[in-house]
């Protein structure tokens, strides 16, 4: 076994930072990576580096909005009313004759207004008679289920803002538009290595006396869920010689994760190990639960998280520094989880001075509010636990416990924006 080594000086460092602070010192440091030009099916989910323009109207022309007639509405002011109807307009044709007083033209959705029209009557509103006429029985008003020309877009308009995210609907924008391949942010390389002597790989055989390596996989699936591909490394030992070798491999990614060892066990060599390849460690130590031990460092290329071992530390970690710092990088401007306010099922016991991560369930109370209620087992080591949770309910450090049925805020975790039926159907 390998004596302890002494922690070479880190004269930066902040020791017991509050978790703004910690974050502020992470994301102050960091600007979007580069921009790169990609396919539009490969674009979900990434932040737009370029801002976006309208190439055409939209609608080109004046549209009908319902299956109908196109009409002049000063032939309509007394009713019932029988109009000629000159032409079948569907969505695609161009509108050949244009109306004079006392006809109409029958026209699909979408379909373009024959000149001469000012509205539309909808097929429901109308009687077909012989002779290519129609009764019309309602009265209407000039300007009536059109869509006018550039309604939705007018050519030269920016429709996309660079820094936003693409979703389902930012592809439809940008299929209207006929970008066929975007400018986004590049997506950072993301390294990930466990660090332990107990640790058991997935792929090792069972022995009875170690400790499973979840935290490569859990963190290799939350960087995943931000549709980065990390590389796993693999699991260093607690030995700062093959802790040297990982880490330098570590340190060419631009952002590197490390679990375990940040502690301040006498075999935690990971904050040593990288001060002495040249990271400068910027902050240890942070004033929440669980969690405390995170250390964050820089160097020239790399940001380096070390994330303590216990499986829902690291997880909460990653959730309040590298989900922001990655974002960042990835260059979207929405960089934390959606916080929202819920009713507390129960006290819940927190310190003054750290900021309490409680993993929580949310329900619906008759009022139809949210309830948060924390799950049975708190214990940092509880990788089960927050399996269950929907939510990280916050006790902010300014506050020595939280009482039953107040209202505190929480973190909407992964899970949470699924349920089983939805409440507009109950
Ligand atoms: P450490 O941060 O190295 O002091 O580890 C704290 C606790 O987390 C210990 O009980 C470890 O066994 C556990 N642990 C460390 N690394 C991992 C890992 N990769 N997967 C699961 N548990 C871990
Ligand atoms: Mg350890």
């Amino acid at each position: 076994m390998n004596p302890p080594i002494e922690t070479p000086q880190e004269p930066t460092i902040a020791i017991g930072l509050s978790v703004p602070e910690a974050q502020a010192c992470i994301l102050d440091r960091i600007i979007p990576l580069e921009a790169e030009e990609i396919e539009l099916a490969q674009a979900l989910g990434r932040a737009l580096a370029e801002e976006v323009y309208a190439n055409r109207d939209l609608p080109p022309y004046d549209v009908s909005a319902m299956d109908g007639y196109a009409v002049r509405a000063a032939d309509l002011t007394e009713l019932p009313r029988t109009l000629q109807v000159i032409e079948d307009i569907k969505a695609g044709d161009m509108p050949r004759l244009s109306l004079q007083p006392g006809q109409c033209s029958r026209t699909m959705t979408g379909a373009p207004l024959p000149s001469g029209a000012d509205t539309i009557v909808r097929v429901e509103d109308t009687r077909p008679l012989e002779n290519g006429k129609a009764e019309f029985l309602v009265p209407t008003k000039p300007a009536t289920d059109i869509r006018l020309r550039g309604e939705s877009m007018r050519q030269g308009d920016v429709v996309l803002q660079a820094g936003e995210e693409i979703t389902p609907a930012t592809v439809g924008v940008l299929a209207t538009v006929k970008r066929a391949k975007v400018k986004v942010v590049r997506k950072p390389r993301v390294a990930i290595l466990s660090n332990g002597d107990e640790l058991e790989a997935l792929n090792e055989p069972f022995d009875p006396r170690k400790i499973p390596d979840s935290n490569s996989h859990v963190l290799m699936a939350q960087v995943q869920a931000l549709s980065i591909e990390p590389a796993l490394l693999g699991i260093a030992h607690d030995n700062p010689d093959e802790l040297t070798r990982f880490i330098e491999r570590g340190l060419e990614y631009d952002v590197l994760l490390i679990s375990g060892g940040t502690s301040v066990g006498d075999y935690d060599y990971v904050r040593p190990t990288l001060a002495a390849l040249g990271v400068t460690m910027r902050f240890w130590r942070v004033e929440m639960r669980p969690g405390h031990p995170v250390a964050f460092g820089t160097s020239e290329h790399t940001l380096v998280f070390c994330l303590p071992g216990n499986p829902v530390s690291s997880m909460v970690c990653f959730e309040q520094f590298v989900l922001p710092a990655l974002r960042r990088l990835m260059g979207h401007r929405r960089l934390f989880r959606r916080t929202i306010p819920v009713r507390l099922a129960q006290a819940v016991k927190s310190r003054q001075g750290r900021a309490e991560f409680v993993r929580a369930t949310l329900s619906r109370d008759t009022s139809g509010a949210y309830v948060a209620t924390p799950v049975a087992s708190q214990s940092s080591g509880d990788i089960l636990a927050m399996a269950r949770a929907d939510a990280l309910l916050v006790a902010p450090s300014g506050r020595n416990g939280l009482v039953t049925d107040e209202i505190a805020q929480v973190q909407l975790l992964e899970t949470a924006s699924w349920q089983h039926l939805p409440d507009t159907e109950k």
